[in-house]
């Protein structure tokens, strides 16, 4: 389909983008780089100052770009307006710790004096995923520009009008011209960029196949990335968790986004003597979910952003089945109605030869395991190429402790679900990818941390 936005609630193409030419892409890069010469060179009150403004807009138009994100990939309207605030949330942060962030570091050493200097790079390029159109871009965007460095975006395709908003915003912000554009190009155009030397550095939010694509590129160019990846985070309920409390947060830790987002608890590991009344609660809270128009508030469960994740979901489910998985709920797709639609599913029996057991499923399917113990519950989380987040439900401090310091992931949530937060870092480990953003770590992954030596 090219650069387009096509409402994945009727299957209705509303608008195409032509991709940059060559030529485009070198306009943008010259002016990223002439901009970068003077914009490193701005206080950072002034940058803080802009990036306030930005949270205001933000706020200010809330449910435009809440619409815009709905309309391009379908994630219910209540969610998107959240996702439009959180990233206000991040744009305060950056704006309000960027200068502790950056401030020298003296080191004693046996100089008369040293210390480190943190010091932006230059262009950054951003490669970001459909799922959180705005999210994804300002978690990169708010430490970039905060620490002086200036950013390119290569949008995924379907969201371009998503794209197109946050670059405007950024504008009427105050940023510069070049300090962050947007490229509407498609993935193939994506190489070349990461060649050019003046671009520095890459950023990429996605899939691993793109993930590996980037990184390969970037490292014969002797570029650092940043990976954020796929992942299959387990959900794990021990004896002494609150069962209720657990089924109720499992819902909305699988199925928020439509069930597409990469730290969505997607493999529910429950010990023998709470999973029957665990899976109970479970059936009944996603049998209550309404399915429908994700432009009305009520709605809990939105299409999926492409037919092409419709169809991955309906054959990994199918495939599970056939090789011995049990539905409990849903299962099906919805095709009485135009759009993307998949019901909130629940398998269970989940056999080791089935893509239930070892695929990412980016939809609204949980995936139901029993385990004796503790033990067992841990060897199966960790037996997975992903590790990016894990949530363990448990009252006993040493079992906590025994999850938090065994589960290989980048991190662990203990009862609670696995989210995102600016004061925190944020990333994986294994193939999950590597790197990390928010937090103080995120921004320093894009700095020269410069060392200071004075006799
Ligand atoms: P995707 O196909 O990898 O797309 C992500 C971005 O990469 C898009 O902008 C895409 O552009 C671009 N791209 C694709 N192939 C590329 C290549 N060979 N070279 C350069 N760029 C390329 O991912 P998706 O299927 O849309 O997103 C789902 C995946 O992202 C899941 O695995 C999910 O877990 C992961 N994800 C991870 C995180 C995290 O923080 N770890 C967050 C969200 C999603 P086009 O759209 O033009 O193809």
């Amino acid at each position: 389909m090219g650069i387009a936005t096509v409402n994945p609630a009727t299957g209705e193409t509303l608008k195409i983008f032509e991709p940059l030419s060559a030529e485009e892409i070198e306009v943008k890069l010259a002016l990223g780089e002439a901009t970068f010469k003077q914009y490193r060179k701005i206080s950072l009150e002034q940058r803080s100052q802009w990036l306030k403004a930005a949270a205001d807009i933000l706020e200010r138009d809330q449910r435009k770009f809440g619409e815009i994100m709905t309309l391009e990939m379908g994630k219910p309207i209540k969610s998107a307006i959240a996702e439009v605030n959180k990233c206000a949330l991040v744009c305060r942060y950056y704006a309000d710790h960027a200068a502790d962030f950056l401030k020298d570091v003296p080191v004693t050493t046996d100089g008369s004096r040293s210390f480190i200097r943190y010091q932006p790079m230059g262009i950054i390029l951003a490669v970001m995923p459909w799922n959180y159109p705005f999210w994804q871009v300002f978690r990169f965007a708010a430490p970039a520009l905060m620490a002086g460095n200036v950013g390119i975006l290569k949008h995924a395709s379907n969201v371009p009008q998503s794209a197109l908003a946050i670059e405007a915003i950024l504008t009427e912000a105050g940023f510069p011209a070049g300090a962050f554009q947007t490229l509407l190009i498609g993935a193939s155009q994506v190489e070349s960029i990461m060649k050019d030397d003046r671009v520095k550095a890459a950023t990429l939010t996605g899939s691993e196949p793109a993930g590996a694509s980037l990184a390969a590129t970037a490292g014969k160019q002797i570029k650092k990335t940043v990976l954020e990846l796929g992942g299959s985070d387990p959900f794990i309920v021990l004896e002494s968790a609150d069962i209720e409390a657990a089924a109720t947060t499992a819902v909305t830790a699988r199925l928020l986004n439509n069930g597409q987002s990469c730290i969505a608890a997607k493999r529910f590991i429950l010990v023998e003597s709470v999973a029957d009344r665990f899976e109970q609660l479970l059936v009944e809270k996603f049998q209550a979910l309404k399915v429908g128009d994700p432009m009305l508030e009520d709605t809990d469960i939105g299409p999926l952003a492409t037919p092409s994740m419709l169809l991955e979901i309906s054959q990994q489910v199918q495939e599970t089945v056939t090789k011995g998985g049990k539905i409990l709920t849903g299962g099906q797709v919805i095709s009485d109605r135009p759009g993307n639609f998949y019901p909130p599913t629940i398998l269970t029996d989940i056999p080791v030869d089935s893509p239930g057991y070892s695929d990412e499923f980016f939809g609204p399917v949980a995936l139901l395991f029993r385990v004796k113990d503790i033990d067992e519950a841990i060897e199966l989380a960790n037996s997975t190429i992903f590790g990016l987040g894990a949530s363990g439900w448990t009252n006993d401090p040493a079992q906590q402790e025994r999850l938090i310091e065994e589960i290989e992931a980048g991190c662990v949530f203990i009862n609670g679900m696995v989210k995102s937060d600016p004061r925190l870092p944020f990333g994986g480990i294994k193939r999950s990818g590597y790197g990390r953003e928010l937090s103080i770590q995120g921004m320093q992954e894009f700095l020269n941390v410069k060392t200071v030596w004075i006799k």
